[in-house]
């Protein structure tokens, strides 16, 4: 399993894919490092209302 090499989290396989250096390390993670996971955890509901 991938994982970060800062905090030793886990991470997904496509995170590591996209975020790692050439040497294959990750440097930061959505654990240890929010702004790591922006262009993942990019969701954001806008309170939509329910049409009821
Ligand atoms: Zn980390």
């Amino acid at each position: 399993m991938p994982h970060c090499d800062n905090c030793n989290g886990h991470v997904s396989r496509r995170f590591q894919t996209v975020f790692s250096d050439e040497q294959g390390r990750l440097l930061a993670c959505p654990s240890c490092s929010p702004n790591a996971g922006i262009a993942e955890s990019s969701r954001d509901r806008t309170g939509g209302g329910s049409g009821d």
